[in-house]
């Protein structure tokens, strides 16, 4: 089966409009691009699109109640909701610095959930 998929690149503010032709799954064709970073990035799309997530989670004690957090680098897409529900669970005892990791090797993505914002301690 051939599907033709329309992707805007977003890697630059030109925005190429890119066309990826796949067969039976597999990429055959790529066509509208400006440059190999774009090719890349449609292709990417087209077979396992990534996406960072960032969301908050509570900071115990803080400042703050919560800290707002992402993954270290683009995770799977139908991966996110998975991401999603086990940080549900998951707090965080303040002090929190930028860059601190959270959870380590998220579902064994090999990203971690990294702070991105402080939270400092408030109560003891
Ligand atoms: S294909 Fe290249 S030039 Fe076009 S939007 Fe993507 S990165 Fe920018």
């Amino acid at each position: 089966m051939t599907e033709e998929l329309v992707i805007t690149c977003i890697v630059c503010p030109m925005g190429c409009r890119i066309r990826v032709l796949k067969k039976d799954g597999e990429v055959i064709a790529v066509k509208g691009y400006s440059c190999p970073r774009g090719r890349e990035y449609a292709v990417q799309e087209a077979t396992r699109p990534l996406r960072v997530l960032m969301t908050v989670i509570p900071c115990i004690n803080g400042d703050l109640p919560v800290v707002s957090v992402k993954t270290s680098k683009p995770i799977p897409r139908d991966k996110l909701l998975e991401v999603s529900r086990y940080l549900a669970s998951v707090s965080v005892e303040a002090p929190v610095e930028i860059g601190d990791v959270i959870v380590e090797n998220i579902l064994g993505l090999g990203a971690d959930i990294v702070a991105t914002r402080p939270c400092k301690r408030v109560k003891n």
